[in-house]
C-alpha cells in the first residue's frame, strides 16, 4: 500500500486533519502532534527500502514529525529516515537523539555531524539527549547551544528526564531553552500523570509521547482487548489502536511517536489524528487504567 493505494480524497482529507493538530513547543516553534517513530527500522538492509517507503506515506497523511536516533540500529534507522524525506525535507520536522556518552564537549559536535549524514540533511530540527549520562548537564547544553547557533540543529531536548532531572536542567544556565522532554507515555502506563507531567505544563514544556500504542507483547494484548478500549473503538468504527492513540493525545499538548513498518498500520495510525474522545469515553478508560495515585519512576524501554 502507499499513497497511490489510497483515494487521492482520502489522502487529502486526513493530511489536513493532521496538518491542523500541532503542539508549541517551548522556546520557539511548533510541531506535528502525530509523528512517527523509527525504532528497529533500518536493521535489515532488504527491509529499508519498505520501511522508507511507509515513512513516506506517513509524510503523505500528515505525520510529519519523524523520530530516530543515532542508537536505532547504529544509524541504520536514520539512513531509512534519510531515504523517506529525500525531496521533502522541507516538510518535515525531523528529530534525532545523542547517546548520553557522546553529549559532551569532546564528541557531541561529530554526533551530530554523523546524523547530518546520514539523514541527508543540513539540520535537525530538534536534537534530544536520549537519557541522563554522567556528563554535565551544563556542557550539553552549551554543546547543543553551539549547534543551534552554527545552524546545524533549530532546537534542543532531552528524553527520559524524570521531574528531579527536570528541575536540574532548568537550574543550568540555558536549561529553559529545552523544547520537549521525550518519556514513555500510554494507557498503560500513566506513571507521569502524578507530578512529571503537571510540572512540564506548569513550564510550557511538552511532552512527547514515546511507545504511544504500547509496543507489542502482552501488556499491549491486554490493552486492546479490554473491554472498555473495545466497546470504546467498536462503538466509532475505529480500531483499539486509535483509540490509544487518541488517548495519548487527549490534552492537546502532547505528541505521540507511534513507530509502523506495515502501510495499513501507517494509514490506520494517521486516521486516528481525527478522533477526539468525549468526557464520557475518557471517564470510563480512567476508570479502566486508572492514574497513579502516588510518585512512580520513570517508565523506560
Ligand atoms: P510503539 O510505537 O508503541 O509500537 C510499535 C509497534 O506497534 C510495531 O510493532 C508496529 O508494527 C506496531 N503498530 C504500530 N501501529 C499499529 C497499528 N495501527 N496496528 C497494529 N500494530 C501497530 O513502540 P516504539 O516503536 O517502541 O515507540 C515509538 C517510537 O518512539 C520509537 O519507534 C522511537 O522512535 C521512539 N522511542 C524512544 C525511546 C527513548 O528512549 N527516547 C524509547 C522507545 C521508543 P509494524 O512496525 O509492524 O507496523
Amino acid at each position: 500500500m502507499n499513497t497511490s493505494d489510497i483515494d487521492k480524497d482520502a489522502a487529502r482529507q486526513i493530511r489536513e486533519e493532521n496538518a491542523r493538530h500541532t503542539v508549541l513547543l517551548n522556546a520557539g516553534g511548533s510541531a506535528a502532534m502525530l509523528g512517527q517513530g523509527t525504532w528497529h527500522m533500518g536493521e535489515r538492509r532488504d527491509s529499508a527500502a519498505r520501511e522508507a517507503g511507509a515513512l513516506r506515506l506517513g509524510i503523505e497523511l500528515g505525520m510529519t514529525l519523524i523520530d530516530t536516533a543515532e542508537m536505532y540500529a547504529d544509524g541504520g534507522a536514520e539512513t531509512v529516515t534519510g531515504m523517506a524525506v529525500a525531496g521533502l525535507r522541507e516538510r518535515v520536522f525531523l528529530v534525532s537523539k545523542v547517546y548520553p556518552h557522546n553529549a559532551g564537549r569532546g564528541k557531541l559536535a561529530q554526533s551530530c555531524e554523523d546524523s547530518l549524514r546520514r539523514l541527508k540533511t543540513d539540520w535537525l530540527d530538534l536534537y534530544l539527549l536520549h537519557w541522563r549520562g554522567d556528563i554535565p548537564l551544563s556542557e550539553t547544553i552549551e554543546g547543543m547551544e553551539a549547534l543551534v547557533a552554527q545552524g546545524k540543529i533549530r532546537r534542543w531536548g532531552v528524553s527520559n528526564f524524570d521531574t528531579e532531572d527536570m528541575r536540574q536542567l532548568l537550574r543550568c544556565d540555558g536549561g529553559d531553552r529545552c523544547a520537549v522532554n521525550q518519556v514513555l507515555y500510554h494507557l498503560g502506563s500513566r506513571g507521569v500523570e502524578y507530578d512529571l507531567l503537571p510540572w512540564q505544563k506548569a513550564h510550557g514544556i511538552p511532552i512527547m509521547a514515546y511507545c504511544p500504542v504500547a509496543q507489542g507483547g502482552r501488556l499491549r494484548r491486554e490493552l486492546l482487548s479490554h473491554l472498555a478500549v473495545a466497546e470504546i473503538a467498536g462503538a466509532r468504527g475505529a480500531t483499539a489502536t486509535q483509540i490509544l492513540l487518541a488517548w495519548c493525545m487527549r490534552s492537546g499538548d502532547v505528541i505521540a511517536i507511534p513507530k509502523a513498518a506495515q502501510p495499513a498500520h501507517v494509514l490506520e495510525n494517521a486516521q486516528a489524528g481525527a478522533i477526539r474522545l468525549t468526557a464520557q469515553e475518557l471517564a470510563r478508560l480512567d476508570a479502566a487504567f486508572p492514574p497513579p495515585g502516588r510518585k512512580v519512576p520513570l517508565d523506560m524501554r
